[in-house]
């Protein structure tokens, strides 16, 4: 059962709901076009505007600015990307270094604009514990990540291991065994950051239109149901919600993840789990968790989803009672005492996930088309840099933003992205990926397990791992190591 009356809460929390900005009418002429008013297409728009004034730009968003992952996500900045090492891996020690360095400051530059153009969005550097919670075993899996983090290139200061009683001084879990610290991840809330940037963007010039799906893109010139922009350059900034035209969705495809929050917490419970300085949290479970305090006093908590067969984004906000109650399971296992508080808010979307975990901001000068995406979950600080390295990218600037390799002044993604399989290999590969995550999780019913034991559910729909703590979800079936997968029919 879906639930409409559970919703996004930071879309709840801005001050006003804006009036639609018109749609796109005619025949008009631009200098860019970007379509989608996500964070990689208002990113991409405030470098161009802010470093060459005179462009004319248009933004074409087929639904409301941030309808996208950008007005619904956890809200981690987090100054690291997903997938580094297939940039880094074969990079000198110090080329590493510097590419770590300009991610950590990413989340600083992020808060300067903010600050610079009087955007209110919450945003607060508090750090992000990526904790040994819940499992002892959980130790080996997040010293490993603190060496991985360490050989990628970022520095002791900036990733650190703290000890359980230093880590229960940021969080205080349930079980606290220890993790890492890392220093460079801020938080802030989506919606506030993707509304206020729009707003700059429109007092520094760049024309915005809402209810405006480009439906084909062809010969430098982008088509709407009632209107088409013809324009040199055009900046696809879909990620996780790509379209078929230039075969975007054949090579970054969706990946849903679902969030909840809590009714503001009183001082008592606070005291309680701490995070006096609001760090953002996670765990190393098998499905990726990721948590903070807002700046209201709630609890905002996230776990990633599952791929829909046939590539499908999830338009819609709702998620259903029982996606709802696992996520509450999961967070009142870290901490008891949110058992029985209420959750007012429960919502999802799509995040793009590229073949091989490759971001990318990739400029196509010859067909006239840029692009940026396959963020794989981190894409909030991500997209801010990889727009700002696309505005370079498309003026022909040679700054530090364009000499990292995952940057690409002329190449086409269909060469620098590998495709996806097709399906039904494709809904399988990603099975894959998801699967070999390991360790332990909770499924769809709330019951903590392992990944030993697994099983259909009754009406055969979904793939549910078993639970060596209590019941099993239904029959097993030995062999199987996905947890509560959806199957195709
Ligand atoms: C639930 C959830 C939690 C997440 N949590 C985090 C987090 O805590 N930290 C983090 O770093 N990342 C997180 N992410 C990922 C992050 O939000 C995304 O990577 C990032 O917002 C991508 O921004 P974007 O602008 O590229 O894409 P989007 O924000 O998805 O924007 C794409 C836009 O394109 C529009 N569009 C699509 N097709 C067309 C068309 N044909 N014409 C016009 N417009 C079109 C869509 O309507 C949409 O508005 C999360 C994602 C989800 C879904």
């Amino acid at each position: 059962m879906t639930h409409d009356s559970y919703n996004n809460f930071w879309l709840s929390s801005l001050a006003e709901r804006l009036a639609p900005r018109p749609r796109l009418e005619g025949r008009v002429e631009a200098d860019v076009v970007i379509v989608g008013a996500g964070f990689t297409g208002l990113w991409t728009a405030y470098y161009l505007k802010t470093l060459a004034p005179s462009l004319d730009i248009a933004v074409l968003e087929a639904e409301r600015v941030g309808h996208g992952a950008s007005g619904r996500n956890g809200g981690w900045v987090i100054g690291n990307l997903a997938g580094l090492e297939r940039h880094l891996g074969t990079l000198p020690l110090e080329a590493r270094r510097a590419c770590c360095r300009l991610l950590a400051d990413n989340v600083d530059a992020l808060g300067d604009v903010l600050a610079r153009e009087g955007i209110a969005a919450d945003f607060h550097k508090g750090g992000a514990v990526y904790a040994a919670a819940r499992y002892r075993d959980q130790i080996a899996i997040q010293r490993d990540y603190l060496h991985h983090l360490h050989e990628l290139g970022h520095d002791e200061d900036a990733c650190q291991w703290l000890d359980a009683d230093q880590l229960s001084e940021k969080v205080r879990f349930r079980e606290a065994y220890g993790g890492i610290f890392h220093r460079h991840v801020a938080t802030v809330n989506p919606a506030k950051l993707v509304h206020g940037l729009a707003e700059t963007l429109e007092r520094l010039g760049v024309t915005i239109h809402e209810h405006s799906r480009a439906i084909a893109i062809d010969h430098h010139t982008v088509t709407t149901a009632h209107g088409m922009i013809e324009a040199p350059m055009t900046v696809c900034a879909n990620e996780g919600y790509a379209q078929r035209f230039h075969d975007f969705r054949k090579h970054v495809i969706p990946v849903q993840s679902m969030v909840i929050a809590t009714e503001p917490l009183p001082d008592a419970v606070w005291q309680e789990i701490g995070m006096a300085g609001r760090p953002a949290f996670a765990d190393a479970s098998r499905i990726i968790t990721y948590g903070h305090r807002s700046a209201d006093g709630r609890l905002v908590f996230g776990a990633r989803g599952t791929y829909r067969l046939g590539a499908r984004p999830k338009h819609d906000q709702a998620i259903t009672e029982a996606e709802i109650r696992m996520r509450h399971a999961l967070l009142s296992d870290f901490f008891p005492i949110l058992k029985e508080v209420k959750i007012t808010h429960g919502w999802g979307g799509s995040l793009g996930l590229s073949r091989n975990f490759r971001p990318h901001a990739i400029v196509d000068r010859q067909a006239g088309i840029a692009t940026a995406g396959g963020y794989a979950g981190e894409g909030v600080a991500g997209s801010h840099l990889f727009g700002r390295t696309l505005a370079d990218l498309i003026l022909e600037r040679e700054t530090e933003f364009t000499a990292k390799p995952w940057a690409y002044a002329n190449a086409s993604h269909r060469r620098i992205i590998k495709r996806w399989e097709p399906e039904p290999l494709r809904w399988l590969a990603a099975l894959a990926i998801t699967g070999s995550y390991g360790g332990r999780g909770v499924d769809e019913a709330g019951n903590a397990g392992t990944l030993d034991q697994a099983c259909t559910d009754q009406d055969q729909r979904c793939l549910c791992f078993g639970d060596r703590v209590g019941k099993a979800t239904t029959g097993p079936a030995p062999g199987c190591r996905f947890s509560r997968l959806p199957l195709p029919h």
